[in-house]
């Protein structure tokens, strides 16, 4: 077999392998598929899956509305808790959450497969023309939400909803947040971020503001003084930069980038990527950015992590996900130097003992491409706000230590960084505004 073209190139793979490695991970069940799938369900008391769901969706309520044939009255059933249930059901790592405490998954090992049924439901109400959700009369209430990732986006339907007119902030041209510019493209087809933003925004009062970034221009005192209530869902903007020397050789990049870059790009024949390719970290990002790179054409990806698999951020499910996309998976692998001459040609990967220390036996990899993917940190955070493990402090109603101003998503302290507990944190912390305003 002729050898790849070294380095870091365009074009690796032609239109039609692109179209087909980008395409939907899971394709969407149709009606009978879901009917087949919902009549598994034992619609249980007191559910476990509904207890393992962050948003609380009554699952065996919208499983059975599936089963009996309503599936638009299923839709309700999962909006009423979580607005961004569509695009929840594509990205949540159900296999650790419902799926994982389904009794049929204890009892079989195979769940009822309860985010494509999911996807089912909220597809069939999102194709329709009207928006299911009305505004309460006017309260005359304005609320700033600084954000319009999962947590921003749930909090501003939610008090729209109330009858609060709502100003939405963003540091970018559009909004989406993580959904947008976070996650795997296989894992949102078709622009489905933005349509489900269009969606959202069908409700009314809510008025996008994009490329106003706090901290620029845009303060909090002003926000502050101009609107009833703030609420900063603002993520994580910073990244962890890699300390080992060579660090900053060309072809070394971070995988938040790589992520974003590669979900705007229209034409992936474009976009470049290495022959051989390491990343690490043992996140969904870092698994991300290895399945991507598989998928636009990489020789050879490599995910090396320092510690052990168990350890990993990223589920058994996604590993499995990756290894069968090819990716190697390297356990108790410290970077420790990547080295070339102006640009990277190989890493050296130190193995770490059960402390995490290196332990001195070196692994060379031959790579072109390294991406980081070692964590990201709240950057751009007003002052005034309490601020514990580089996060903000909010109690349990999103309340932060101002006065008036609320936080929830990846930027506040506690709860997973997942969008379904960001889009938990908007909803409720909503709730609290409007209480608040009321
Ligand atoms: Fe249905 Fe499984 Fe939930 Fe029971 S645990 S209600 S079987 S989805």
């Amino acid at each position: 077999m002729a050898r790849m073209q070294p380095g870091i190139a365009a074009g690796r793979l032609g239109a039609e392998a692109l179209s087909e490695n980008f395409s939907d991970l899971h394709p969407p069940l149709d009606a009978h598929e879901a009917r087949v799938a919902a009549d598994r369900c034992y619609f249980c008391h007191d559910a476990p899956c509904m207890v393992a769901c962050p948003t609380s969706i009554d699952i065996p309520m919208f499983i059975r509305q599936i089963a009996t044939g309503t599936p638009e009255a299923a839709a309700r059933t999962i909006f009423d808790q979580n607005i961004l249930g569509g695009m929840c059901a594509r990205v949540c790592p159900t296999e650790t959450l419902c799926e994982e405490v389904c009794v049929r998954e204890v009892a079989e090992g195979k769940p009822v497969i309860i985010g494509q049924l999911q996807r089912y439901a909220t597809d069939v109400l999102m194709a329709k023309a009207t928006h299911p959700y009305t505004r309460a009369a006017a309260t005359g209430k304005t609320v700033a939400v600084v954000g319009a990732g999962p947590a921003g986006l749930a909090a501003a339907h939610r008090l729209a909803m109330k009858g609060h007119d709502v100003a939405l902030f963003d540091a970018r041209q559009k909004g989406g947040g993580l959904n947008e510019f976070g996650i795997a493209s296989y894992k949102s087809t078709n622009d489905f971020a933005q349509a489900e933003l269009d969606w959202l925004l069908k409700i009314g009062g809510i008025t996008p503001h994009y490329g106003k970034k706090l901290g620029a221009g845009l303060t909090l005192e002003s926000l502050q003084a101009e609107y009833d209530a703030v609420f900063l869902s603002i993520g994580l903007a910073g990244v962890n930069a890699l300390a080992v020397p060579g660090h900053d050789l060309d072809g070394v990049q971070d995988a938040v980038e790589f992520i974003a870059t590669l979900r705007q790009t229209k034409d992936l024949s474009t976009l470049p990527i290495g022959r051989r390719v390491v990343v690490i970290g043992g996140g969904m990002t870092a698994i991300d950015a290895a399945v991507q790179a598989k998928l636009l054409g990489a020789e050879d990806v490599t995910l090396a992590y320092r510690r052990t698999r168990e350890d990993m951020g990223a589920s058994r499910y996604e590993q499995d996900l990756a290894a069968s996309h090819g990716v190697n998976l390297l356990f108790n692998a410290a970077p420790r130097a990547i080295t070339g001459s102006n640009k990277v040609e190989a890493i050296e990967l130190d193995r770490t003992d059960a402390k995490l220390k290196p332990t001195g036996e070196v692994t060379t990899l031959a790579a072109d491409q390294v991406f980081c993917a070692i964590g990201q940190t709240l950057l751009g955070a007003p002052e005034g706000l309490e601020i514990e493990r580089r996060k903000i402090v909010t109690d349990t109603r999103g309340r932060t230590s101002l006065a008036g101003v609320w936080a929830g998503g990846d930027c506040a302290l506690g709860g997973e960084d997942l969008t379904v507990t960001a889009v938990a944190e908007g909803r409720d912390a909503a709730e609290d505004i409007h209480r608040a305003l009321s």
